[in-house]
């Protein structure tokens, strides 16, 4: 991963003389090097900005220097927004205005006019959001004081979220096969994926995988076994399954590697010359960070690995997920999820268990080896992007976790289960009126803000079902989004 940072862009204009740019400027410095160190990323100061073309060649700056993973502005005085104009309109990286001031108290008797003129970020504030409101910008909005831990975490959020964006732009998908026969919601558009989103979704031939997994060591398979014995129980007599499901992860991580792909799809249709359905591979590879969709589904497959990346340590409780069957017993109803392999274990409540067992569905010559566990308990998401012509839209639902609420002895695969917002049958009832796919990332990691955010970066549509949604209000927003996304 790269080295990330942000860049602090300071407001200001040449009227107060040089006695209060100097404060300003030491401000600043010890502003970045104090929030440098609370968050994750370096908060780099750049720039006292009072002039038009400063302004214009530090954003100039800062779309070519890829470690600049946007700029966060502030306005310690009033900075005429004019001279804002021609350098936000060319900016091409996500920006966050903190609207903050350095003082948290109004000093009471101190405060006199030269007081008032060094610190007056409420007024800058209101200038600078102007402007930001009159181009159109996408931006951030995040109020409070610079030292506060709530406003500190907002700030976090957003810069996972903005390196969510730039890792998005340099996105690669692998897919092995097409997507299965005759599914919608799994297509999409590739051209407009790579202008919007920046995905370069590339097909490569499962013989090639096949010829990969062929040249696959028996030490190498030896190391990942090794591996796997450290992170799960293993719960079969079937050790020769585990091995070929270590050899496909292998081969399929050296192409992955080799292309520079952080996300792959595959489908149960297209395994000729494989013997399983990648499970525990694909389980496994999802718990380094890789993105998978099955299916074919390149889509939930590149969203998964960017959520991954949002998440904590680049790889929190962020998987690919699909809504298999329903509890509808009243009063404790319940969404069950899993597939027929491919559950991520960051889900997980315990230590997976390596099962095998007899696959019906696909081309399986043998009993796939898979991770089984319960899904973990807590609030979360699920974020689903489909196409809708034209344009992607992304839907983000609240869901409430929960153990499962029974232990389903025959179930062969992991289970997750939870409750969507507001409730099961309303939140159902709004998933279908907006098109939400069966394939979702569901993270308990990732907020819904966060995913907003980073729809608002990539400018795509974006909707959320919250505990207030309601279906009529639901289909009214979408036909309006409907005519503001066809007229875009
Ligand atoms: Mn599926």
């Amino acid at each position: 991963m790269k080295k990330y940072e942000f860049w602090f862009v300071v407001g200001s204009q040449l009227l107060y003389g040089e006695d209060v740019l100097v404060t300003i400027e030491k401000r600043a410095e010890e502003m970045s090097r104090f929030l440098s160190e609370k968050l994750s990323f370096p908060v780099v100061y750049k720039i006292t900005a009072k002039s038009n073309n400063e302004i214009t060649n530090i954003i100039k700056e800062a779309n070519y220097d890829d470690n600049c993973a946007g700029i966060i502005t502030w306005c310690h005085t009033f900075s005429p927004s004019k001279m804002w104009i021609n350098g936000l309109s060319l900016l091409q990286k996500p920006w966050c205005h903190f609207a903050t001031q350095y003082n948290r108290e109004i000093p009471d008797e101190e405060i006199d006019m030269d007081f008032m003129n060094l610190n007056q970020a409420a007024h800058g504030d209101r200038e600078h959001g102007f402007i930001g409101a009159r181009l159109r910008s996408a931006r951030k909005v995040i109020a409070g004081y610079w030292q506060d831990d709530d406003v500190i975490s907002k700030l976090e959020k957003w810069m996972k979220t903005a390196i969510g964006a730039a890792y998005s732009k340099e996105m690669k998908v692998m897919r092995f096969g097409d997507n299965m026969r005759e599914v919608a919601v799994t297509e999409g558009d590739k051209v407009e994926a790579q202008k919007k989103l920046g995905w370069q979704v590339n097909t490569w031939a499962v013989g090639d995988l096949v010829k990969e997994m062929s040249m696959v060591t028996d030490a190498e398979i030896d190391s990942l076994m090794n591996e796997y014995t450290e992170a799960y129980d293993i719960a079969t007599d079937n050790i020769d399954a585990i091995r070929y499901q270590a050899r496909e992860e292998i081969a399929i991580e050296k192409m992955l590697k080799r292309e520079n792909c952080h996300a792959f799809s595959n489908t149960f249709q297209d395994l000729y010359g494989m013997e399983q359905l990648p499970g525990l591979a694909s389980q496994h590879l999802m718990s380094k960070g890789y993105g998978y969709g099955g299916e074919g589904d390149w889509k939930v497959a590149a969203l998964t690995s960017i959520m991954k990346l949002m998440g904590e340590n680049g790889n929190g409780a962020s998987a690919f997920m699909e809504d298999y069957t329903y509890h509808l017993e009243k009063g404790n109803e319940y969404s069950l999820g899993a597939h027929m392999l491919e559950v991520c274990p960051s889900l997980s409540d315990g230590r997976p268990r390596i099962e095998t067992h007899h696959l019906g569905i696909g081309m399986n010559e043998k009993d796939p080896a898979r991770l089984v566990f319960e899904g973990k308990p807590g609030k979360g998401i699920v974020a689903s992007l489909i196409d809708m012509g034209g344009r992607f839209r992304l839907i983000i639902q609240d869901v409430e976790c929960v153990k499962p609420i029974m232990k389903m002895p025959n179930l062969p695969v992991a289970r997750v289960m939870w409750r969507a917002m507001p409730d099961l049958t309303t939140g159902l009832e709004c998933w279908i009126i907006a098109g939400g796919a069966h394939h979702t990332v569901l993270s308990m990691d990732v907020t819904a803000e966060q995913m907003t955010d980073w729809a608002r970066m990539m400018d795509i549509e974006c909707v959320h079902i919250t505990k207030d949604t309601t279906p009529e209000k639901l289909e009214h927003d979408l036909l309006v989004s409907d005519l503001i996304w066809k007229l875009k």
